[in-house]
């Protein structure tokens, strides 16, 4: 039967322990593409993703293998992100195979994400194949990289391969365990259509491109489909295989893992982890382990200059037809004027999102510091999400708040073990768990903590504690009370309602002076002094003051040659873009992230 020939796979690994190097080395040996036009397409990513090392998503890959047992077996393998703010993403992926590589760099040993991945993985009763790679380099520590597999998820010296991407060595072992040790797809092909969304991209042309493994029976161009949690029906106009450019099929059916286009205009329709079912004969169940994305972090985000409010929104809402995690509502602030209040998984996709809107729509623009989303009980039995700082109630009204908090997991060399605790419980308000071994140097710390505290500068204090060698994964646990104030700040004794934030009341006082001494160096000098001030409960808390210019600072450039005169006047015409003229204070972009840049 065909489809006992079909083995769909994913490969969890840390970023640069050699997934990409890995899948090259695949697709070479089975002759899938040649080398050379194998780097622009699987690695078909943009430019940011490849800038940090991190690949959101590529597209999955068809691979067929001649094994050892003389048959030839289609492996299709799909991509994870490598990134917590999308580990939603990477379960779903995950639910849609049977096995995965687990694939590490026996030079650094495992990461946190990693260790969370093959949780999940496990929990999707996946077959797991460990992969130690990067045998080959001189400081591989293979010994140390098994006894961490062993404590961390059990498996022994003999489960492993012993790999490297660059010499080839563990390569057909590899293949020959995808199609051995990894079970072909189950699924009835007579039953009603079943298929589970992992990924859904937008193109201009075709409208939105479903990648879909199917569970249950097939699905042929033509067929009428319905979405199980919208209710949405749609007509089939092309189905096709992944390899990886879109090919155009006759039909997918049960087991394999495909592409489905149906007219779809908008990627909401098409939910990550959504059941596609056939509208005349629909299923009653759908797929196990849907969600809808909740954004966790919001940020203000306005045009650089106001009259390019239509350009942003615009601009927006061509990035939210192919995210469907991103959200956004106008927002009016008193400061900035005309913007929107835009959720987000998490920093990194934040960052994405306002990078993109620089580099392929050019728009400058003013991002505030951003915040999780508090729950606020009021004192009239209403709970309201409050989603911005400046609309946080009063203390009047509040019965009680609630912030999110997170499971933390720590992975780091022993040594590092008292400081990183003793951080994470005095500075981040986190509480110690446990601490198991992982392997001879090496420990998993556990913590839970609030999201707010981990968010911001926390990873890079963890790297500076470790020497680097720490890393984190964390996953959200719910609500907790907690007794969170709100600070405002005077900027010239004006209010800036886009630089409030919320902390906690154990720090107000400290963040409140570090914000407004950060504030000072961030926001330029003028003719005359800045007072900036902090306030909370009625009080000023906090202030510094920005002294007044005494020097003309474009005197210099009077007398010099017109060139350099006109450069910069450009630059100055550049720089007004990110500032915002707050009544008569210049405040540049960087400002209205001073909460993020302070330790
Ligand atoms: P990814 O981030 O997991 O996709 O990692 P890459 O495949 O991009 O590899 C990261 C770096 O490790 C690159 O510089 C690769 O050349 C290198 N690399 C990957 N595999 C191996 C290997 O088996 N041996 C050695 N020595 N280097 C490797």
């Amino acid at each position: 039967h065909k489809r006992d020939l079909i083995r769909n796979i994913s490969i969890i690994a840390h970023i640069d322990h050699g997934k990409t190097t890995l899948v090259d080395r695949i697709l070479e040996c089975t002759g899938t593409i040649e080398k050379r036009k194998m780097k622009e397409q699987y690695l078909d990513t943009m430019d940011i993703e490849r800038e940090r090392g991190i690949t959101i998503k590529a597209t999955p890959v068809k691979v067929l293998y001649k094994a050892s047992d003389g048959l030839e077996y289609e492996i299709n393998i799909i991509d994870t992100p490598g990134h917590v703010d999308f580990s939603y993403e990477v379960s779903r992926s995950l639910a849609a195979c049977e096995g995965a590589i687990l694939l590490v760099d026996a030079s650094q040993g495992v990461e946190a994400q990693t260790f969370a991945n093959t949780y999940l993985a496990l929990e999707n009763d996946l077959e797991i194949i460990p992969v130690v790679n990067k045998v080959d380099l001189p400081n591989a520590n293979i010994e140390e990289t098994v006894a961490e597999l062993e404590d961390l998820i059990g498996f022994t010296a003999d489960d492993c391969i012993y790999a490297s991407g660059k010499t080839g060595q563990g390569i057909p072992e590899i293949l020959e365990a995808i199609v051995h040790n990894i079970p072909a797809p189950s699924g009835d092909i007579n039953a009603p259509l079943k298929a589970l969304i992992f990924d859904a991209e937008y193109d201009k042309y075709r409208g939105v491109v479903i990648h879909a493994r199917i569970v249950d029976g097939e699905v042929t161009v033509g067929d009428k489909i319905k979405m199980f949690s919208t209710g949405e029906e749609f007509e089939v106009t092309e189905v096709g295989i992944f390899t990886p450019e879109l090919v155009p099929t006759d039909t997918l059916s049960a087991g394999e893992v495909g592409y489905i286009i149906a007219g779809i205009k908008d990627v909401d329709s098409a939910k990550v982890g959504d059941t596609i079912t056939s509208a005349a004969n629909p299923v009653t169940t759908p797929l196990p382990g849907f969600k809808e994305i909740k954004p966790m972090v919001y940020a203000g985000l306005f045009p650089g200059l106001p009259e390019y409010y239509e350009e942003l929104r615009k601009a927006i809402e061509k990035l939210k037809l192919n995210d469907a995690a991103l959200s956004f509502k106008p927002e009016n602030s008193p400061a900035l004027g005309f913007g929107f209040r835009v959720g987000f998984l998490g920093l990194l996709h934040m960052e994405v999102v306002r990078e993109r809107l620089e580099r392929e729509f050019e728009i400058a623009c003013i991002l505030t510091a951003p915040n999780v989303v508090y729950k606020v009980k009021l004192r009239n039995g209403d709970t309201v999400d409050i989603t911005n700082p400046a609309k946080f109630p009063d203390d009047s009204q509040i019965e009680e708040v609630q912030e999110p908090f997170v499971t933390l997991n720590i992975i780091t060399p022993s040594e590092y073990m008292g400081s990183l605790i003793g951080f994470i419980t005095s500075e981040k308000r986190g509480e110690f768990k446990e601490v198991e071994n992982a392997g001879k140097n090496r420990v998993v710390l556990k913590f839970d903590a609030p999201l707010a505290e981990i968010m911001f500068d926390f990873f890079d204090k963890l790297k500076a504690i470790s020497r680097g060698y720490a890393s984190m994964d964390y996953e959200i646990i719910g609500y907790r009370p907690s007794d969170v104030v709100k600070v405002t700040i005077l900027v010239n004794r004006e209010t800036v309602d886009a630089l409030s934030f919320i902390v906690h009341r154990s720090k107000e006082y400290t963040v409140a002076r570090r914000v407004v001494e950060k504030l000072k160096d961030l926001i330029p000098q003028h003719q005359f002094q800045i007072p900036i001030q902090a306030k909370a409960g009625g009080r000023i808390i906090a202030r510094s003051d920005i002294k007044a210019l005494r020097k003309d600072v474009l005197a210099k450039c009077y007398g010099g040659d017109i060139t350099r005169k006109m450069k910069l006047l450009e630059k100055q015409r550049e720089g007004k873009k990110r500032m915002r003229e707050i009544g008569k204070v210049n405040i540049p972009q960087t400002a209205f992230l001073a909460l993020m840049k302070i330790g």
